[in-house]
């Protein structure tokens, strides 16, 4: 079916590749959108003649700023804000806020631009936007960090608003950050509103906003799994990542009776041959959160366990791979080694972690791929909760939001087949995710007129 209108992507392509040069990431993401929504469009000439397509790979708007401020010492830095507010189609926009080095132009825009369909795919009325800094918050104090949470909200608040612009955390942007901006945004605002998603419990957040998008990911692969008559339960899961994603992933993961072998950070990951089991995820996150140390530290209390220092942990024997880190962490070659290790289940928390030839490598093997754009959408969707209970100024408790959020990644997986059966039986969750979360934007932009 794609090879037929070969032509029409390969046009459409070279014209985002002029428009947007040198932005591998943002002509990626669009790339893996364009490849199943040419078909579609082309069949169905409504979204062909309204320029849809044309128009949604454009950011309604873009903001970049200037973010300085001072550190402990004294000195001054100065780094780059930014917020990319994509699409409003179908409500305000919603997406995370990124705090890592590597933060520029191009993933900024491959990251709203995926939270477009995402987003469309929870079912919630929430646009797609991104943001975040080059700024890193890996060996800062709490008091820079907070100086500098303070110094970019000065700036972002003029744009943002809990019925034009919600942002939420992502790499980098925990609880603490969350915290310091919405502090910043009450002082400067005199207002105490739902502006941004991820709060603490007992100042608007919702229970489990933080275990969302982990917990989501793995209801997810639950689900594809049942399309195999199978299941968590004895299953040997490998994960990267010890971040937020990749900590609630393991812990639902465990509670399901799988056994979690690796998890990984910037520096290699580590492998426990006997599992991560709850007690040893507990030592990890305080790890990570609260002492904010380095992965390979978890050798010093579990002495079985191995560290593979600059490595990925795809080499590792597995029934489910859970990619939780960051984009292109996952390459053909460690596609290859995952298939020949009897890979069941590819499911991916992080966004984009797979390359594209990766994921044909999951698609030419057969194996149960789902893009993180449908299988993360958890965390985006209880952001919305959050938002919801904030304007009814009431919380529902961690069952209710829990019930809710399984609800929600079942209606995302359904979506996801619906669009993506293929004729011989298989799900195609690439072409599912995209081509629904395309659909009801697109409708909404029709709707709306030419704006
Ligand atoms: P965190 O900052 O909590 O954790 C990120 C983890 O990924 C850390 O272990 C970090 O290691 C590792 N990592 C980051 N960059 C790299 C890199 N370049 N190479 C190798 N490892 C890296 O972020 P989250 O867990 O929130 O986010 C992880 C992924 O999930 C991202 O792709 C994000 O966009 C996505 N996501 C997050 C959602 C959320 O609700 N938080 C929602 C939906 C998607 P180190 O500590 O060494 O930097």
């Amino acid at each position: 079916m794609t090879q037929k209108f070969d032509t029409q992507i390969k046009a459409f392509m070279s014209e985002i590749q002029s428009k947007n040069p040198n932005e591998p990431e943002f002509i990626q993401a669009v790339y893996e959108v364009a490849e199943s929504v040419i078909p579609f469009i082309e069949e169905n000439p409504k979204y062909k003649d309204a320029k849809i397509l044309e128009r949604i790979v454009e950011a309604e708007r873009i903001l970049m700023f200037r973010v300085s401020w001072t550190r402990d010492d004294g000195s001054i830095e100065v780094n780059r804000g930014f917020r990319v507010q994509f699409n409003s189609a179908l409500g305000p926009y919603k997406g995370g806020l990124r705090f890592h080095p590597s933060v520029n132009l191009s993933v900024l825009k491959f990251l709203g631009f995926e939270q477009i369909f995402k987003n469309s795919l929870t079912t919630l009325p929430l646009g797609g936007g991104k943001g975040g800094s080059n700024f890193d918050p890996k060996g800062k104090s709490d008091s820079e960090v907070m100086r500098f949470c303070q110094a970019f909200m000065t700036e972002l608040s003029r744009h943002i608003g809990p019925n034009t612009d919600i942002p939420a955390g992502d790499i980098g942007v925990g609880g603490r950050e969350i915290g310091y901006m919405f502090g910043q945004y009450k002082r400067i605002k005199n207002e105490f509103t739902g502006v941004l998603t991820g709060k603490g419990k007992n100042w608007g957040g919702s229970l489990i906003r933080p275990e969302a998008t982990g917990y989501g990911v793995v209801y997810f692969s639950q689900e594809m799994l049942k399309t195999k008559n199978e299941n968590l339960k004895g299953k040997n899961v490998v994960i990267s990542g010890s971040g937020n994603v990749a900590q609630y992933s393991a812990e639902k993961a465990i509670e399901l009776g799988a056994q979690v072998l690796t998890m990984s950070d910037s520096s290699g990951y580590i492998f426990d041959p006997e599992g991560i089991d709850k007690k040893k995820l507990n030592f990890i996150k305080e790890l990570k959160n609260v002492k904010r140390g380095r992965i390979s530290e978890y050798l010093k209390k579990y002495r079985k366990a191995e560290f593979h220092k600059g490595k990925t942990p795809w080499n590792t024997p597995c029934h489910i791979a859970l990619p939780c880190a960051t984009q292109n962490e996952l390459t053909k070659d460690d596609a290859n080694s995952l298939i020949k290790n009897g890979v069941l289940c590819v499911c991916e928390g992080a966004n984009m972690p797979s390359t594209p030839e990766a994921i044909e490598a999951f698609h030419l093997g057969g194996i149960l791929f789902s893009p993180g754009k449908a299988s993360n959408a958890g965390g985006v969707a209880t952001s919305g909760l959050e938002m919801s209970q904030n304007s009814l100024r009431l919380s529902w408790s961690s069952r209710e939001v829990d019930e809710k959020l399984q609800n929600i990644m079942k209606e995302v997986h359904e979506s996801c087949v619906k669009y993506g059966k293929q004729e011989n039986g298989s799900i195609d969750y690439v072409k599912g995710a995209n081509l629904a979360g395309f659909v009801k934007v697109a409708d909404a932009m029709i709707d709306q007129g030419v704006v």
